[in-house]
């Protein structure tokens, strides 16, 4: 078992106060800490490596550009991907899946076919497909799921047809922490003959990911959700798929040659790549890789996966409370509400005691609707969240619901 109080001391957060008390950081799902080796990183870089990457013959930008390659590679093994050309930065999970989104439908897409997502997605994994369907008259057919937030992979199987073309998930519920069946969702896919694209921003944080044991044709997830900066992520895809698809945005970097009569593209990875690459993000991303690998994926969803059943068995002990996300698989998210209180309230009541939840809709407000519910108090964990923690939050929520 990891020593969470020893790997807290690489968090300089950890140890602020709010409003006097301890900070309790249960945010975990919309963004980490940074432990000091990333913001080091970022600074090291700032301070000695900084010149744009790829064009310079001169020294400075030689050692960018190794850094930033050498970042990529670091990413191939993290995933196990084939070859870092399959591995292209994006801004996060967000631009990941728009860009699928694009030239996907662009290039495999015809009018009446038709897009597979789930019930339970984020919005940044409906909103990119709804836009290009309204553009390309494609329609979306949405994965159900029971009362305990499991998709229901017979009802699933049924919404294939000869128009199906793709079907997006997510790997893990940002709301309900539902580790869905990701290998058996896309070998039926593949049984179909349909390429998969997989939201991972919650799942590469909290487990090992192989993307050539899940066998997915595309891959995403965003560096701030893993310990690394903000503004950079990645986009996983397999190579003979990225090869196939058109540019997503067009400018420098992603060309061979331009004249005003024709433009060849770049090779991969750089054809997704328009523009000044976050060379600084890039080599911090990889940097925060690092930190959680020494401390291994294992040991993180063993740690994380007992502290969740320790706040959920606690929390439960609350009268009137209301788990949303019961599914035997599930990752460190603890979404709940209490009787009729509203969880804006308890979560600002809770914020003065110092403990740090998100309330809300959790951009998912699909999965809101099958719920019956406006939003919910999130509880999210971390490896260097401790069960002492989780006794302020449970001691501080019985205060809060006193005095609601
Ligand atoms: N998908 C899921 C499941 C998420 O939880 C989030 C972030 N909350 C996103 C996508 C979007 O990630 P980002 O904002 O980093 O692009």
């Amino acid at each position: 078992m990891l020593d969470a109080q020893t790997l807290r001391k690489d968090f300089p957060i950890l140890s602020h106060q709010v409003y006097g008390k301890p900070l309790i950081y249960f945010d975990n799902s919309a963004t980490t800490q940074k432990p000091r080796c990333v913001i080091e990183k970022i600074e090291n870089s700032y301070y000695n490596v900084n010149a744009n990457i790829h064009r310079g013959v001169h020294f400075l930008s030689q050692a960018a550009t190794e850094a930033h390659e050498e970042a990529r590679q670091a990413i191939q093994q993290f995933l196990n991907a084939r070859s870092s050309n399959e591995i292209i930065f994006t801004r996060g999970t967000t631009e990941s899946i728009n860009l699928i989104a694009s030239s996907f439908t662009d290039e495999c897409v015809s009018p009446g076919d038709e897009i597979i997502v789930s019930v339970m997605e984020h919005h940044s994994n409906i909103v990119p497909w709804q836009i290009e369907a309204a553009k390309k008259d494609i329609s979306i057919k949405v994965i159900p799921m029971n009362d305990n937030g499991e998709l229901l992979l017979d009802e699933y199987e049924k919404l294939f047809s000869n128009k199906t073309k793709l079907v997006s998930v997510a790997h893990v519920s940002n709301v309900l922490g539902t580790i869905n069946p990701i290998k058996e969702i896309i070998r039926i896919a593949h049984e179909h003959d349909v390429p998969v694209m997989v939201d991972g921003a919650q799942a590469v944080p909290h487990m090992k990911v192989d993307v050539q044991d899940l066998d997915a044709e595309f891959y995403a997830f965003s560096g701030h959700k893993i310990y690394g900066p903000t503004g950079i992520g990645v986009l996983y895809g397999k190579e003979e798929w990225l090869e196939k698809l058109p540019p997503y945005q067009g400018g420098g970097e992603m060309i061979s040659s331009v004249s005003f009569e024709k433009t060849v593209f770049n090779e991969l990875p750089f054809k997704f790549e328009a523009g000044t690459p976050d060379f600084i993000g890039s080599t911090a991303l990889a940097e925060a890789l690092r930190y959680v690998e020494n401390i291994g994926m294992d040991n993180i969803a063993a740690y994380e996966n007992d502290l969740l059943d320790y706040a959920t068995r606690r929390l439960e002990t609350i009268d009137g409370v209301r788990i949303f996300g019961k599914a035997p698989n599930k990752g460190a998210v603890l979404s709940f509400l209490v009787g009729n209180i509203h969880h804006y309230d308890m979560g600002m009541l809770l914020d003065r005691l110092g403990i740090a939840v998100r309330t809300g809709h959790h951009c998912a407000q699909p999965l809101m609707q099958r719920l019956g519910i406006e939003g919910a108090i999130r509880a999210s964990f971390s490896f260097y969240n401790t069960h002492d923690e989780v006794d302020v939050f449970i001691d501080g929520l019985k205060r809060v619901i006193q005095m609601l």
